[in-house]
């Protein structure tokens, strides 16, 4: 089967007729093809976006929000199809794709379905000179967003539903990885009444239609998820073009684990916050700092807890971890835990490829465990972003704290504690963008999202992309 660009509200194949090989990680086998699109395909969705834009940006919020709404009513309408189909293109559990990604997908677009009838703006009234000022919030035209794969119609969605409501065209590109849902999203948005050329989804390689997407000159705003090299690399192309960019980058997040914590609750989030989604979340918990009282127990009861796992097909419903999103990934990934004894790390659960019967040239991994004895090795500073996490101790607050900063990111970070003065302190002093204590990957919408340092630039959620997908302008009216 052949997946084919939406734009202008039709399906349409590349024009220079060039596909690459859709696969399917839980066979290792090809089932789809996908375009590999040029920059005259991202012209024409261009076009057709720049055409929309200014009906679209006119239209009433009620008009925007009630589209929205279908959207969202149509996803869930159609979870079962839509899991099943995130599932065989990315290789996740059918479950994790039920319970997470699909649902979410359709929440993004009701949130901001709703969000967009209370985005308000400010008024300054100039007291003694007779003057009021008000800000408009005007959306920016035709805007770029590009997803990655681990969580392809979550993340798509996500950058999607806040740059239409706030009024804004859109070309978008989802990971060539995982293209099926994005494109399945297409024939859903016709469904619901969203106008031709409002949403246009180009697809290709990264080099070739990302480049195009991110050097045309009249997309004036980019919302990039994905690795930290290339969310460098979008900040040099858009920097001279004055581009607004959002850049959700990689991550090493600190999993923070003090004695005085609620230990059964700490241990099973803790399995999940390592290898949900086969550690292929941009927030696992993939560096665990455990206190040192505590650290020979938590070795114990977490590879054990670990080894109850089961890695299979991700189509069985059982099934904690499916496949890893690629043979390349999964080289990737399985080079570091090759790399444990150059790193003085010693492996205590995992490390080995797994064969799942019937399904034997997938890409499994068993979810691995490595101690570590230096946070400066490469296993604790570069981000792995498959099922691997490492383990270290500390002795004090201030040595766990300095360990956790130690980093070159700052997405997120895990702390585990009942002790109010050092949740208050790893709160104020972890250089992340997140904090979680006592939880992992609670998520309210309308909280801002991103990260610091390497991890990126900008916030997602709630009012913050709409500020992101909008253009503040002051207007000052002076009065007799
Ligand atoms: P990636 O950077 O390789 O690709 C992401 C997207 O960018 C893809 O659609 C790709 O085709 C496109 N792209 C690649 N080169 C491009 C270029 N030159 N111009 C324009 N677009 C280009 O990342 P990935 O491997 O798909 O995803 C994994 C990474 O994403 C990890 O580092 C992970 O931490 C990160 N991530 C971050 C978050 C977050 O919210 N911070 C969430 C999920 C994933």
């Amino acid at each position: 089967m052949k997946i084919q660009n939406y734009i202008n509200g039709k399906f349409v194949n590349p024009i220079q007729d060039n596909w690459i090989d859709n696969y399917n990680p839980s066979n290792g086998k090809i089932y789809s093809q996908t375009p590999n699109s040029s920059k005259d395909d991202v012209e024409n969705a261009y076009q057709a976006a720049a055409k929309a834009f200014p009906k679209w940006s006119n239209s009433s919020l009620e008009e925007r929000s009630k589209i929205l709404s279908k959207i969202a009513e149509l996803i869930l309408e159609k979870i079962d199809f839509l899991a099943a189909a995130e599932s065989k293109d990315n290789g996740k559990p059918i479950s994790l794709a039920k319970q997470v990604d699909i649902p979410r997908a359709a929440s993004n677009f009701q949130f901001y379905a709703n969000a967009i009838t209370q985005f308000s703006t400010e008024s300054h009234e100039s007291v003694g000179l007779n003057a009021i000022n008000f800000t408009l919030r005007q959306p920016i035209g035709v805007v770029g967003c590009i997803s990655p794969w681990n969580l392809p119609l979550y993340l798509f969605t996500w950058k999607i539903a806040p740059a239409i409501a706030a009024g804004n065209c859109v070309v978008a590109k989802p990971s060539e990885v995982t293209p099926m849902t994005a494109f399945l999203l297409g024939e859903i948005c016709n469904e619901a009444g969203l106008p031709k050329g409002v949403l246009n989804i180009v697809h290709g390689l990264g080099t070739t239609t990302g480049q195009a997407i991110i050097e045309h000159t009249k997309i004036k705003a980019i919302s990039f998820t994905g690795g930290t090299k290339t969310g460098a690399h979008i900040a040099k192309i858009a920097a001279p073009m004055f581009k607004k960019i959002s850049l959700e980058l990689g991550g090493k997040n600190p999993n923070i684990i003090f004695a005085d914590c609620d230990y059964n609750k700490m241990l099973a989030t803790t399995v999940r916050a390592s290898f949900a989604n086969q550690g292929q979340i941009c927030l696992c918990g993939s560096r665990i700092l455990v206190e040192e009282k505590i650290y020979e127990k938590f070795k114990t009861d977490f590879s054990k807890k670990v080894a109850e796992l089961k890695v299979g097909n991700p189509l069985d419903e059982d099934s904690n971890l499916g496949a890893l999103v690629s043979k390349e990934h999964l080289e990737k990934v399985k080079s570091y835990i090759d790399s444990a004894e150059k790193e003085d790390a010693k492996i205590i659960f995992g490390g080995k490829k797994v064969v799942v019967k019937g399904a034997e040239n997938g890409y499994y991994l068993q979810p691995t465990i490595i101690e570590v004895t230096d946070n400066k090795c490469k296993l604790n500073q570069e981000e792995i972003f498959g099922p691997v996490v490492t383990l270290i101790s500390f002795k004090t607050d201030k040595e766990a704290l300095t360990l956790a900063n130690d980093t070159k990111y700052g997405l997120a970070a895990m702390i585990w504690t009942n002790n109010l003065n050092r949740t208050m302190q790893f709160s104020k002093q972890l250089q992340t963008g997140i904090v979680w204590v006592n939880t992992w990957l609670l998520r309210d919408l309308r909280t801002p999202f991103g990260g610091i340092k390497n991890s990126g630039v900008g916030r997602e959620g709630g009012f913050e992309a709409l500020r992101f997908f909008t253009e503040p302008k002051n207007v000052c009216i002076v009065y007799e």
